[in-house]
């Protein structure tokens, strides 16, 4: 029979699982492109069109080195065209690590006896999170295994309790949850505590993969993981985030069921993903995985690209499971948000630990272990501006990628401005002398390419009222 891709497809029916095994796996098999086709769906992305499935396919199964090159250039020039040079900064904080699921690649994992228990309390996050502002920290990832101790009572708890800490000039302004799927009502706790993003990674769109990787707790269950974020779109949740865990199974199918998953974001709730999140498996106390998916380096470059050209209005996240070599090569392919001196042990930003990483202690391995101003430091020798802005979320603004994407000059009179204050508040609450001599220089460096006298004499101002002593100033 003829290849026909529309036979497959599911209708987009809210809360209903929409992944359908067949159709990517024929998307992957039977996809042979040609050159010209490659180009042309390219140049599309280029164009800042959203890709199909079908589309997003052909880049999957263009093998030439050449035709992969292209396909990461082309991320590049998409995401100086769209983003411009800032990369958001924001750090995660584990607040607990009992877990009563098996997920077989994670540390925390109920059936690792080797793994140390820990739910940070009160006073601990307030010093951890006093820690994190005395480092220049301005967004948090809050991280939690799911056990019952963190419900969303719990969790929103811990959200109010994040955005009460200040400390000198320091203070959380956006925290976003990566915890388990929540309960309706839960999702609308969490909301109404001030959350930015939720994010829930599938780990595997596949499911029989998925059934071996989480054989017990509630995670086994493959639908009620899949359709979480539904619910907590219908709870007025739309600020979420997807991901797929790199290294489970084909990573051609995990890019092809994220660019699934966010059609029937868009289709049922005329919105996209916030954001995407690929990270990669990394070692971690007792894994127990297959080596058959792994992803080569090449690859997991190859996968960014392709992901940036797919769904170009999304936030793309990098974190620091992966090296700084290869941080730093994967950035220009469209990231948007990269975390910075972190800290995976429960309680270390306080304690301020620098020993060696004792992955009984973590959830899995981290590969940057750079502090947050060396981080900065190199982002702006590669010219790029750092940035901490949360002003979009503050001001009620949702959906703010697809406006930088959108919205034709947004990124000139908003998030460029928006970076250089936040970039210029760290410089003088935080940075030593060489990274504020260098963050200026960066800064008037930007402020000479601005074409707006107006908006120009506008950041100016501002910049002065900072040195002055004000804070939190925004567009
Ligand atoms: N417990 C919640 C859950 O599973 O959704 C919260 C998330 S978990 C603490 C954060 C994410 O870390 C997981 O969703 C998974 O993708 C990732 N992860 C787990 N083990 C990993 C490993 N060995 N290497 C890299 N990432 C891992
Ligand atoms: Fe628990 Fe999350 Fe780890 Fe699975 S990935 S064992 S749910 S902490």
């Amino acid at each position: 029979m003829k290849f026909n891709p529309q036979i497959y497809k599911l209708p987009d029916v809210p809360r209903q699982p929409f992944i359908d095994e067949q159709e990517i796996l024929d998307y992957i098999n039977n996809s042979k492109p040609s050159k010209e086709r490659v180009r042309e769906v390219i140049k599309k992305a280029v164009d800042k069109n959203r890709l199909s499935l079908e589309e997003t396919a052909v880049l999957v199964n263009a093998n030439d080195p050449e035709l992969i090159e292209e396909i990461k250039q082309g991320a590049r020039e998409l995401k100086e065209k769209v983003y411009g040079n800032r990369i958001v900064l924001f750090a995660p904080l584990y607040i607990g690590n009992k877990c009563a699921n098996d997920c077989k690649y994670c540390g925390f994992r109920a059936s690792n006896k080797d793994a140390i228990r820990q739910t940070l309390t009160d006073y601990q996050i307030v010093k951890e999170i006093e820690a994190l502002e005395d480092n220049g920290q301005k967004r948090l990832i809050l991280v939690y295994g799911e056990h019952r101790e963190y419900d969303a009572d719990y969790i929103a708890h811990t959200v109010s309790l994040a955005y009460s800490v200040k400390k000198g000039n320091g203070e959380i302004r956006r925290v976003n949850i990566n915890a388990a799927p929540l309960s309706d009502e839960g999702f609308k706790k969490v909301k109404d505590a001030g959350i930015g993003t939720y994010q829930i990674f599938q780990e595997t769109y596949h499911k029989p993969t998925y059934e071996r990787y989480h054989p017990s707790g509630k995670k086994a269950d493959y639908d009620y993981r899949l359709t979480s974020l539904d619910r907590a779109q219908d709870q007025g949740l739309d600020d979420v985030g997807i991901g797929a865990l790199f290294g489970l199974y084909d990573w051609r199918f995990e890019v092809l069921a994220l660019v699934r998953h966010t059609n029937h974001l868009e289709a049922c709730y005329n919105v996209g993903p916030h954001t995407i999140s690929f990270p990669r498996i990394q070692n971690a106390s007792n894994l127990d995985i297959d080596d058959n998916y792994l992803v080569s380096d090449a690859d997991f470059a190859r996968l960014i690209a392709i992901l940036r050209l797919a769904v170009p209005y999304t936030g793309m996240i990098l974190t620091a499971r992966e090296s700084a070599r290869i941080r730093n090569e994967v950035i220009h392919f469209g990231v948007s948000q990269i975390d910075g001196g972190t800290k995976l042990e429960l309680g270390s930003y306080s304690m301020n630990l620098n020993q060696k990483q004792d992955l009984n202690k973590e959830q899995f391995k981290v590969n940057d272990d750079r502090s947050l101003n060396e981080i900065i430091d190199e982002l702006l020798k590669d010219n790029m501006i750092p940035s901490f802005c949360t002003a979009c979320y503050r001001l009620g603004r949702t959906g703010e990628h697809f406006m930088e994407f959108s919205v034709p000059g947004f990124i000139k009179t908003k998030c460029t401005p928006n970076a250089i204050l936040t970039l210029a508040e760290y410089v003088l609450d935080y940075a030593p002398e060489d990274t504020a001599t260098r963050a200026w220089q960066v800064i008037d460096k930007n402020l000479e390419l601005m074409d707006d006298p107006k908006m120009k004499e506008s950041l100016e101002k501002r910049l002065q009222k900072l040195r002055d002593g004000q804070r939190d100033l925004y567009y």
